[in-house]
Protein backbone atom coordinates (compact mmCIF):
# COMPACT_ATOMS: atom_id res chain seq x y z
CA UNK A 1 0.00 0.00 0.00
CA UNK A 2 1.21 3.41 -0.82
CA UNK A 3 1.07 6.63 1.66
CA UNK A 4 -2.59 7.77 0.64
CA UNK A 5 -3.32 11.75 0.38
CA UNK A 6 -6.87 12.90 -0.38
CA UNK A 7 -7.75 15.69 -2.05
CA UNK A 8 -11.36 16.87 -1.32
CA UNK A 9 -13.03 19.79 -4.04
CA UNK A 10 -16.18 20.76 -2.13
CA UNK A 11 -16.35 23.87 -4.02
CA UNK A 12 -19.94 24.98 -4.78
CA UNK A 13 -21.21 23.75 -8.28
CA UNK A 14 -19.97 25.89 -10.94
CA UNK A 15 -17.30 27.32 -8.76
CA UNK A 16 -15.02 24.08 -9.41
CA UNK A 17 -11.09 24.02 -9.89
CA UNK A 18 -10.43 24.03 -13.50
CA UNK A 19 -9.94 19.84 -14.39
CA UNK A 20 -6.72 21.10 -16.38
CA UNK A 21 -5.75 22.91 -12.87
CA UNK A 22 -6.94 20.15 -10.97
CA UNK A 23 -4.97 17.49 -12.67
CA UNK A 24 -1.75 19.62 -12.61
CA UNK A 25 -2.33 19.89 -8.88
CA UNK A 26 -2.08 16.21 -8.15
CA UNK A 27 0.73 15.61 -10.51
CA UNK A 28 2.78 18.12 -8.42
CA UNK A 29 1.71 16.67 -5.25
CA UNK A 30 1.72 13.17 -6.33
CA UNK A 31 5.35 13.79 -7.51
CA UNK A 32 6.01 15.53 -4.00
CA UNK A 33 4.92 12.87 -1.85
CA UNK A 34 6.41 9.98 -3.84
CA UNK A 35 9.71 11.33 -3.10
CA UNK A 36 9.16 12.08 0.20
CA UNK A 37 7.14 9.20 1.47
CA UNK A 38 10.44 6.61 0.08
CA UNK A 39 12.56 9.49 1.96
CA UNK A 40 10.24 8.56 5.56
CA UNK A 41 10.25 4.89 5.22
CA UNK A 42 14.28 4.56 4.30
CA UNK A 43 15.64 3.56 7.41
CA UNK A 44 12.48 2.35 9.25
CA UNK A 45 12.46 -1.55 9.96
CA UNK A 46 8.59 -2.10 9.54
CA UNK A 47 7.27 1.09 8.13
CA UNK A 48 3.10 1.24 7.84
CA UNK A 49 3.26 1.61 3.99
CA UNK A 50 4.94 -0.31 1.52
CA UNK A 51 6.46 3.01 0.02
CA UNK A 52 5.36 5.82 -2.72
CA UNK A 53 2.73 8.20 -2.36
CA UNK A 54 -0.93 8.19 -4.00
CA UNK A 55 -2.76 11.11 -4.54
CA UNK A 56 -6.63 10.87 -4.77
CA UNK A 57 -9.17 13.05 -5.83
CA UNK A 58 -12.45 12.18 -3.82
CA UNK A 59 -15.74 13.32 -3.01
CA UNK A 60 -16.86 11.47 -0.07
CA UNK A 61 -14.77 10.32 3.12
CA UNK A 62 -12.43 8.05 2.09
CA UNK A 63 -11.00 4.66 4.21
CA UNK A 64 -7.87 6.43 5.91
CA UNK A 65 -5.40 5.40 7.65
CA UNK A 66 -4.74 7.64 10.92
CA UNK A 67 -1.16 8.58 9.50
CA UNK A 68 -2.85 9.60 6.21
CA UNK A 69 -3.52 12.90 4.88
CA UNK A 70 -7.03 14.86 3.71
CA UNK A 71 -7.17 18.19 2.43
CA UNK A 72 -10.15 20.18 1.57
CA UNK A 73 -10.66 22.74 -1.43
CA UNK A 74 -13.59 24.94 -0.22
CA UNK A 75 -13.87 28.44 -1.72
CA UNK A 76 -12.84 30.68 0.75
CA UNK A 77 -12.88 31.42 4.57
CA UNK A 78 -17.04 32.01 4.23
CA UNK A 79 -17.19 28.32 3.20
CA UNK A 80 -14.56 27.10 6.36
CA UNK A 81 -14.90 23.23 7.59
CA UNK A 82 -12.04 24.08 9.41
CA UNK A 83 -14.09 26.65 11.56
CA UNK A 84 -16.36 23.94 12.21
CA UNK A 85 -14.32 21.53 14.15
CA UNK A 86 -15.16 21.79 17.91
CA UNK A 87 -12.22 22.54 20.22
CA UNK A 88 -9.91 23.48 17.58
CA UNK A 89 -7.55 25.72 20.47
CA UNK A 90 -4.58 25.77 18.03
CA UNK A 91 -5.88 26.66 15.00
CA UNK A 92 -3.19 28.45 11.79
CA UNK A 93 -5.06 30.84 9.29
CA UNK A 94 -3.53 32.25 6.38
CA UNK A 95 -5.16 34.09 3.57
CA UNK A 96 -4.97 31.14 1.49
CA UNK A 97 -5.43 27.95 3.60
CA UNK A 98 -5.99 27.19 7.13
CA UNK A 99 -5.57 24.23 9.45
CA UNK A 100 -6.65 23.35 13.14
CA UNK A 101 -6.74 20.43 15.22
CA UNK A 102 -8.40 19.21 18.52
CA UNK A 103 -7.77 16.63 20.94
CA UNK A 104 -8.47 14.15 18.67
CA UNK A 105 -8.62 15.10 14.64
CA UNK A 106 -6.90 17.25 12.45
CA UNK A 107 -8.47 19.59 9.51
CA UNK A 108 -6.95 20.87 6.96
CA UNK A 109 -8.41 23.50 3.98
CA UNK A 110 -7.16 25.19 1.12
CA UNK A 111 -8.71 28.40 -0.60
CA UNK A 112 -9.62 28.57 -4.32
CA UNK A 113 -9.96 32.07 -4.38
CA UNK A 114 -6.88 32.84 -2.94
CA UNK A 115 -5.08 31.76 -6.39
CA UNK A 116 -5.55 28.37 -8.56
CA UNK A 117 -1.96 29.28 -9.57
CA UNK A 118 -0.35 27.89 -6.06
CA UNK A 119 -3.24 25.43 -4.69
CA UNK A 120 -0.49 22.62 -4.31
CA UNK A 121 1.78 25.00 -2.51
CA UNK A 122 -0.49 26.42 -0.16
CA UNK A 123 -1.42 21.92 -0.17
CA UNK A 124 1.67 21.36 1.00
CA UNK A 125 1.98 24.18 3.08
CA UNK A 126 -1.09 23.32 5.24
CA UNK A 127 0.00 19.67 4.97
CA UNK A 128 3.13 20.68 6.86
CA UNK A 129 1.02 22.72 9.79
CA UNK A 130 -1.47 19.26 9.70
CA UNK A 131 1.54 16.90 10.26
CA UNK A 132 3.61 18.53 12.46
CA UNK A 133 0.60 20.78 14.55
CA UNK A 134 3.19 23.23 14.19
CA UNK A 135 1.99 26.36 14.66
CA UNK A 136 2.68 29.92 12.79
CA UNK A 137 5.48 30.76 14.39
CA UNK A 138 7.41 27.23 14.11
CA UNK A 139 6.64 26.65 10.74
CA UNK A 140 6.50 30.32 8.84
CA UNK A 141 10.34 30.74 10.38
CA UNK A 142 11.21 28.56 8.02
CA UNK A 143 12.13 28.44 4.26
CA UNK A 144 10.35 27.19 1.01
CA UNK A 145 6.98 26.29 1.19
CA UNK A 146 6.80 27.51 5.13
CA UNK A 147 6.56 30.72 3.64
CA UNK A 148 3.68 32.49 1.26
CA UNK A 149 3.18 30.01 -1.97
CA UNK A 150 4.42 31.38 -5.21
CA UNK A 151 3.55 30.09 -8.54
CA UNK A 152 5.71 27.43 -9.09
CA UNK A 153 7.50 26.89 -6.39
CA UNK A 154 8.87 23.58 -4.77
CA UNK A 155 9.26 22.13 -1.16
CA UNK A 156 13.17 23.14 -0.40
CA UNK A 157 14.78 20.25 0.96
CA UNK A 158 14.60 21.04 4.63
CA UNK A 159 11.02 21.09 3.89
CA UNK A 160 10.88 17.65 2.43
CA UNK A 161 12.63 16.37 5.27
CA UNK A 162 10.40 17.73 8.10
CA UNK A 163 7.56 16.42 6.11
CA UNK A 164 9.50 13.15 6.14
CA UNK A 165 10.07 12.87 9.67
CA UNK A 166 6.19 13.60 10.58
CA UNK A 167 4.71 11.82 7.62
CA UNK A 168 3.83 8.82 9.49
CA UNK A 169 2.45 10.51 12.87
CA UNK A 170 -0.58 9.17 14.04
CA UNK A 171 -3.24 12.97 13.07
CA UNK A 172 -6.49 11.07 12.45
CA UNK A 173 -8.09 13.46 9.79
CA UNK A 174 -11.48 14.89 10.49
CA UNK A 175 -13.89 13.31 7.94
CA UNK A 176 -17.43 14.48 9.75
CA UNK A 177 -15.52 17.61 7.76
CA UNK A 178 -17.59 16.17 4.48
CA UNK A 179 -20.87 16.93 6.55
CA UNK A 180 -20.35 21.00 6.27
ZN1 LIG B 1 0.91 28.61 7.78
Amino acid sequence: MAYNIYLADRAPQGSEIPSDVRQSTLTTLQTWFTEISNMAINGMSSPPFSGGACVIRINSPPSIQPFELLIFFVLNPRYSIVNHLPHSGHNRRTAAGFTGWNDQFTCSEVYIDHGIQTLAQVAFHEAMHNKTHYGDRALHSRDGLAQSATPGASPSDNNEQLMAQFLTNQRPQWLAGFNY
